[in-house]
């Protein structure tokens, strides 16, 4: 494995820390917040819905960066990180640096928004 990617390597698996540590978090936030309104009365349960969806999309979007993640740190293993997975090309140092959990390629990135992907 080459600096590089070992450099990227760590920088993955401290951001999958911290975010398998927030999501931790979040639901013991939760959790707290719906055992202090059970107390209350049923008035507050809508404001209970709202908080509830809002976790919900928080963790759906941190569950799909550390899905992300995880794909970089399979493709580190495989020894193909750093390689575009749609057309093989080499993904450039900086947008990794940017993105340690880029797979694509930034053409190929835009290529799938335009396509809706
Ligand atoms: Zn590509």
């Amino acid at each position: 494995m080459d600096a590089f990617t070992q450099e990227m390597q760590e920088k993955l698996l401290k951001e999958r820390e911290e975010l398998l540590r927030k999501l931790n978090a979040e639901e013991d936030n939760f959790r707290q917040e719906a055992l202090a309104a059970s107390g209350r009365d049923s008035s507050d349960l809508a404001s209970d819905d709202a908080a509830y969806r809002k976790m919900e999309a928080l963790n759906a979007m941190d569950a799909k960066r550390l899905k992300a993640i995880e794909g970089a740190l399979k493709r580190i293993s495989e020894g193909k990180y750093g390689i575009c997975l749609q057309c093989g090309k080499k993904i450039p140092e900086g947008r990794l640096r940017a993105i340690p959990s880029a797979v694509l390629c930034i053409d190929c990135k835009t290529e799938n928004e335009k396509l809706g992907v």
